[in-house]
């Protein structure tokens, strides 16, 4: 069957990775016949230039017809001054609540090749191998009302709410147990249960999709005590499951473990498990147009696509030995260089 996939490049050093992870699905279709048709489109900065506005409804309806989407990255100083409502990021927010792609997934993969540039000690790193499942759609970052007013003293307040409903935690949660079951059928489920009503309910949910799956190990984990435990003893992880606002923070936090944000890709899954695939990394346009950005996190992402929309498991696993293969060469692009390496471009 063939699998329609859309190609978004946006600005920055975008396009000059998406060329690269282009070839390698390109090669991964071929030898594993996978019948992908690509199809491309702008987003962000580079749709408001071409569109007027950062996502455009025709591009949105190209991205719902498609089975999955690619992704490089928005976003720039040349769209700084535009109306916040048209500003690149503001595509981004809007595709991802469109096409409701409420499971964030982002692994923490360590590269044996790369153990030097992580930020803790080899032993403490070694091997590491975490997934973190985010909730994208839902929780503070959405809830409402949130407002901003000055109170009868003269004092100015803010606020903002954290609501989740129990089938919003539990979709979340079922994405966090079903990567689980995949993997080393452990699951730690973080929030903030002594403090937050929100946190309550979550447990609650989350010890009810328990149920479905008595294979999986599960704990819980106050947030506060998982950041310490993230930068101490980070191995003790497999899958974590978390709400939106704390799996912004941690999987920041865990991404810096394995040295490089340009190594890094993530996946914004639907209930269909059709997603859309991008690096964690931004635009980078301090170096965009020269040739020297990462592109493994791109490539990275296709893999994933590949893994988790098509089911396509020997072709993922090619592209991430192939990844493992150009590291074990000792080629490196700036932001994981070290010594003893030899520096290449984004093409080579
Ligand atoms: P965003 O808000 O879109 O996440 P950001 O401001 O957080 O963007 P990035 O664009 O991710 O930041 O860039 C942060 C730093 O990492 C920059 O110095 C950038 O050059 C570097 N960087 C990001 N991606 C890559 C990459 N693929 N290869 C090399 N360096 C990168
Ligand atoms: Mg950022």
């Amino acid at each position: 069957m063939v699998k329609h996939i859309l190609i978004l490049p946006g600005d920055g050093i975008g396009p000059e990775i998406m060329a690269e992870a282009v070839k390698a699905l390109k090669i991964a279709n071929e030898k594993y016949s996978l019948e992908v048709e690509l199809e491309f489109d702008d987003l962000g900065g580079a749709a408001y230039d071409h569109y007027g506005v950062p996502l455009a409804d025709e591009t949105l309806a190209r991205a719902r017809a498609a089975d999955a989407v690619l992704l490089g990255a928005v976003g720039g100083p040349k769209w700084d001054t535009i109306e916040p409502a048209l500003r690149p990021e503001r595509g981004l927010l809007k595709i991802r609540s469109q096409l409701e792609l409420f499971g964030n997934l982002r692994p923490a993969i360590l590269y044996p090749q790369l153990a030097s540039a992580s930020t803790l000690k080899p032993d403490v790193v070694s091997g590491l191998d975490i997934l973190i499942v985010r909730e994208l759609t839902g929780g503070i970052y959405f809830g409402q009302p949130r407002e901003r007013r000055t109170l009868d003293n003269g004092e100015r307040q803010a606020y903002d709410t954290l609501p989740y409903s129990e089938s919003e935690i539990r979709r979340i949660a079922k994405v966090g147990f079903d990567m689980a079951m995949v993997r080393n059928r452990k699951l730690c489920s973080v929030d903030k249960a002594n403090v937050l009503a929100s946190s309550q309910l979550w447990r609650e949910v989350v010890e009810e999709v328990a149920r479905d799956y008595p294979e999986v190990e599960l704990s819980h984990m106050y947030v506060d005590n998982c950041a310490m435990q993230l930068v101490r003893a980070p191995k003790q992880f497999d899958v974590i499951v978390t709400d939106n606002m704390f799996g912004d923070i941690l999987s920041d936090q865990a991404s810096m473990l394995t040295g490089s944000i340009g190594m890094l890709p993530s996946a914004s899954l639907d209930r269909n498990n059709k997603g859309m695939y991008e690096p964690c990394h931004g635009s980078a346009p301090d170096i965009a147009g020269q040739g020297v950005a990462n592109p493994l996190a791109t490539i990275l992402s296709v893999s994933m696509m590949l893994r988790y929309t098509f089911n396509q498991v020997q072709a993922a696993d090619a592209i991430e030995k192939a990844v493992s293969l150009v590291l074990d060469q000792g080629l490196r692009t700036g932001d994981i260089m070290s010594d003893g390496c030899r520096r290449v471009g984004t093409a080579e």
